[in-house]
């Protein structure tokens, strides 16, 4: 489809396939999004795939990404009256195009600084649709930037990641003594106004697909080529609806990629990765990922009323960072009470407190957690044990035994869709 390759999908039902097989959209779950579809045996005519193709053709984007590149040198020369953003087509407008966007909402006197941030000056995009984009709070974006510089990486592939590549991207322009240099990886097209070929690749995270055909894939190749040691770290911050299963073999391929352009081998090593994401797809991580580990610390966002950081927010951020660095060497705030815990040899957010029974530091969402002994574990606080169902759950729960639970969170009474954990401001 317009997103590149199809992935195979199939229904299960309590665990076990059902139905036929289908090949669907990536990135879209909704099909009013991406009405591709295909059975997995069907066989498809030549007048279809034609259609299809034609239909590709039909909507691609209006300018490529190196026209793109020569309209922000011709834009970056006018005088600031004459710099227009258009808002409602999302474009910087070159002044023989004005006329054509008389009757739209722009931007006027748009500055060098608004254009060092264009995660600013674009809207973020659709709530509901997976590519639905929440930009890191100030607070975040510059804890992460910082640990990265301590943790000495001087290269950072940002996949889906546009806050912190312009971050990132401004300061190097700015200071002379900034070594650090970013790649975004992006399928939001419309960065490409903004960034030179060498600094962001129209990419697909949950198939692979590099839209810039075999020279952005070169691109990426090289940008992960460690010369003078320069250290590379990727930094992925997916849509939380995203298909874990497909997030983990794009980003094996990106591991894979870093792995090849080493001559000597990496001694066996992973590619250094913080994986973005909410806590309560730990185990589907570890799954895929069973070096990576969960932080405590919590990425907020501006545009996430609900993800706040600690008191002062209505709630406390879900997101965590999964890392396959080793735990001790990331440092957490001390002021915003972070502590180290000396056995788990990690930091910990102040509300999680050591168990003893569990040796280990076991509070997931940075409130403090109690054990149980019929369990064997830790849990949330809210829990009790119900002897009906043998096992930690709330005061009011149903008891019987229902269907499968809720995909993102595993309680029952809901499906993934209508999540709580994942409601949105
Ligand atoms: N917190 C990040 C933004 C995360 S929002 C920051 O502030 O930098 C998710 C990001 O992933 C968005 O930039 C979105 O455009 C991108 N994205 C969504 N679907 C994608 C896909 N299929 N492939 C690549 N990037 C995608
Ligand atoms: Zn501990
Ligand atoms: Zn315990
Ligand atoms: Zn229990
Ligand atoms: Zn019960």
């Amino acid at each position: 489809c317009l997103l590149g390759p199809a992935l195979l999908f199939v229904k299960t039902s309590q665990g076990r396939e059902e139905g036929r097989r289908f090949y669907a959209c990536s990135a879209c779950r909704d099909r009013k999004d991406c009405k591709f579809f295909q059975w997995e045996d069907e066989k498809v005519s030549e007048a279809r795939l034609a259609a299809r193709e034609e239909y590709n053709r039909n909507h691609q984007p209006f300018f490529t990404h190196s026209q793109n590149v020569e309209r922000y040198k011709n834009f970056v020369l006018l005088p600031l009256p004459k710099r227009r953003f258009c808002q409602e087509c999302q474009q910087l407008l070159l002044p023989a195009e004005w006329e054509n966007h008389s009757d739209h909402q722009f931007l006027c006197n748009v500055s060098t600084a608004q254009l060092k941030s264009p995660s600013q000056l674009l809207y973020p995009l659709e709530n509901k649709k997976t590519n639905a984009q929440y930009l890191f709070a100030d607070r975040s974006c510059q804890f992460l930037l910082d640990l990265i510089i301590d943790l000495g990486f001087r290269r950072v592939l940002s996949v889906g990641t546009p806050r912190l590549h312009e971050i990132i991207q401004s300061k190097a322009s700015q200071e002379e003594d900034f070594r650090v240099r970013s790649l975004l990886l992006d399928i939001d097209f419309r960065y490409s106004q903004f960034y030179a070929e060498d600094e962001f690749c129209h990419y697909n995270m949950f198939n692979h697909y590099f839209f810039g055909g075999e020279a952005a894939r070169e691109t990426c190749r090289k940008f992960l080529c460690q010369d003078n040691g320069e250290r590379v770290i990727m930094v992925t911050d997916p849509p939380f609806g995203g298909l874990v299963e497909a997030l983990a073999s794009s980003f094996k391929k990106l591991m894979a990629m870093w792995k090849e352009t080493e001559k000597e081998g990496h001694n066996n090593q992973e590619m250094p990765t913080f994986w973005i994401f909410p806590y309560f797809f730990e185990s589907r991580i570890l799954e895929f990922f069973p070096t990576f580990s969960m932080m405590d610390y919590q990425v907020d966002y501006d545009n996430h009323a609900l993800y706040k950081h600690g008191k002062t927010g209505r709630r406390q951020s879900p997101v965590r960072i999964f890392t396959n660095l080793t735990p001790s060497v990331i440092v957490l705030p001390v002021e915003e009470g972070y502590r180290f815990c000396a056995v788990c040899q990690r930091y910990v957010s102040s509300g999680n407190q050591h168990c003893e029974m569990c040796n280990s530091c076991t509070s997931k969402d940075g409130r403090r957690w109690k054990h149980c002994v019929l369990c064997k574990k830790c849990v949330k606080p809210s829990w009790f044990h119900c002897s009906n169902c043998n096992r930690c759950a709330l005061q009011n729960h149903t008891c019987e035994k229902t269907d499968a639970g809720c995909f993102v969170c595993g309680q029952a009474g809901h499906k993934r869709s209508v999540c709580p954990s994942l409601s949105r401001a």
